[in-house]
């Protein structure tokens, strides 16, 4: 892999994620903007975030101020060329920082100092996974906000009467968007998972939300609980922002992991409106083979 290649790719692929929404959820927003009652503050929020959406598209700015945190997931073959990506990976988020293009997120928890160019211990986070195929890369900027409105449970729960069964998970799920009240910048997309531990129940939560809005659980009865949620959601009238309204949630995904005996966790990683993902394809010299 030729690194100036590899570098440029990075580049782009970071740019493009957070400076334009995703095809998928600029659908559903249209769709939610269209349903939403005319003249209401529900369609009038929803209308100002397409708006401004569509700005940051032509000019190449920010899609939020939140420029939010970096994970990358790199899909290859093992071997050097993983480390050049990882490599490119961070220069690029230093290069893009400089520019103004990316927040300085990144704070030393002991000094709380900001390191100044989002880069620091495990920032950003990036990791590997063996694949075979053409090298895949993909990136996800997830704003703080909604950060701070994912949650894990613990089966069973009485405070939500939730048992360790798919009522119980439903409970849940529908407990955080309800918790949330339409903060972390609604509507949202949830990323669930059910099983798990502590730690892979975040990480495998997060990665549902590089799924496809429109794609559809190959698991009937996880297919059947997203469409569930996604009803049962919007009809708590939270709305855009939680100033009331039919659109709470874009989407729900839902995977699962092995469970300890002993262990029922549910995992919402909750995102905002503005989830910016992308991936990538890159063919042998490290240049964009097509964007996925
Ligand atoms: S939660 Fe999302 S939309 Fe809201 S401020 Fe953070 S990144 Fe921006």
């Amino acid at each position: 892999m030729d690194s100036i290649r590899v570098h440029k790719s990075m580049y782009e692929l970071i740019r493009r994620t957070c400076t334009e929404l995703p095809a998928d959820i600029l659908k559903a927003m249209n769709h939610a903007h269209h349903d939403e009652l005319p003249g209401s503050i529900a369609q009038e929020t929803l209308g100002i975030i397409l708006e401004s959406a569509s700005l940051s598209h032509e000019k190449a700015l920010p899609l939020c101020q939140d420029t939010g945190a970096l994970l990358a997931i790199i899909q290859s073959r093992p071997g050097k060329g993983l480390f050049i990506v990882e490599e490119a990976i961070v220069e690029a988020v230093k290069g893009l920082t400089r520019e103004g293009i990316l927040r300085q997120n990144c704070v030393d928890p002991l000094t709380e100092r900001n390191t100044g160019d989002n880069t620091g211990a495990h920032v950003p986070q990036v990791h590997f996974e063996p694949a075979g195929g053409p090298v895949r890369v993909s990136v996800m900027l997830k704003g703080g906000g909604s950060e701070n409105m994912s949650t894990q449970y613990s089966l069973p729960s009485a405070l939500i009467a939730a048992g360790r069964d798919l009522d119980g998970v439903r409970r849940c799920i529908l407990d955080s968007v309800y918790q949330a009240q339409g903060q972390g910048c609604s509507p949202g997309i949830l990323g669930v998972c059910i099983g798990g531990d502590r730690a892979s129940g975040y990480l495998l939560a997060k990665r549902q939300l590089f799924r496809h809005l429109e794609d559809v659980n190959p698991v009937p009865v996880l297919a059947s609980m997203e469409e569930t949620i996604l009803q049962e959601a919007n009809g708590l009238g939270l709305g855009p922002m939680g100033l009331g309204g039919r659109t709470t949630l874009l989407g729900c995904k839902i995977g699962t992991a092995g469970r300890h005996p002993a262990s029922y966790f549910v995992t919402v990683s909750y995102s905002c409106w503005a989830t910016r993902r992308y991936c990538v394809e890159l063919d042998g010299k490290g240049g964009i083979r097509k964007w996925i």
